[in-house]
């Protein structure tokens, strides 16, 4: 049941919030997928950035938002997977629910993952990846903080896309 954790969060009564049916077990290997980074204004605002991964979207909270500059490294707290209707998914959840508040796309596309698959990756903490979305492009790096149980870092790895100049975060709000 991946989406056990998901269901057991919300009240279907009382949120916006899709309730799907559960994916098919066989679904993956997945090698690529598509993403969606919700930029998340809950009690504290934060983006969720969400990988496609075998029939469900594996998320994680990046309370910064993502960085093009590669020395930068951005907290990106694992939650739980969410179902796929939420690749298209913007509401506002009432204030006294779960992640209450309004929730955006603030951007979508594809997402490649890179030397293993994203199953892989994310069993052994580190996803290399690459994005193509509107405002977040080219690769980066998932790697999970040792000893921790949720917290990794997204970090942006070296390429024609790098750049301290770059920010989408302060000049693509929207
Ligand atoms: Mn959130």
């Amino acid at each position: 049941m991946k989406l056990a954790e998901y269901r057991q969060k919300r009240d279907q009564a009382r949120t916006p919030e899709p309730f799907s049916e559960e994916p098919p077990a066989s679904l993956g290997p997945t090698r690529e997928g598509a993403f969606v980074i919700h930029l998340h204004a809950a009690s504290r605002r934060h983006y969720d950035l969400r990988l496609e991964v075998a029939g469900v979207l594996a998320s994680f909270a990046v309370p910064r938002g993502p960085s093009f500059d590669p020395t930068e490294r951005r907290l990106a707290v694992r939650t739980e997977d969410h179902p796929l209707e939420y690749l298209d998914f913007e509401a506002v959840i009432p204030q006294a629910e779960y992640g209450g508040g309004p929730m955006i796309l603030w951007d979508r596309g594809r997402a490649r993952f890179l030397e293993v698959t994203a199953e892989e990756g994310l069993a052994r903490g580190k996803v290399d990846l690459e994005l193509e979305g509107l405002k977040v492009r080219g690769r980066f790096s998932l790697v999970k903080i040792k000893g921790e149980d949720k917290e990794w870092l997204l970090l942006k790895r070296t390429d024609a896309f790098a750049g301290k100049d770059r920010d989408p975060v302060r000049d693509a709000p929207r």
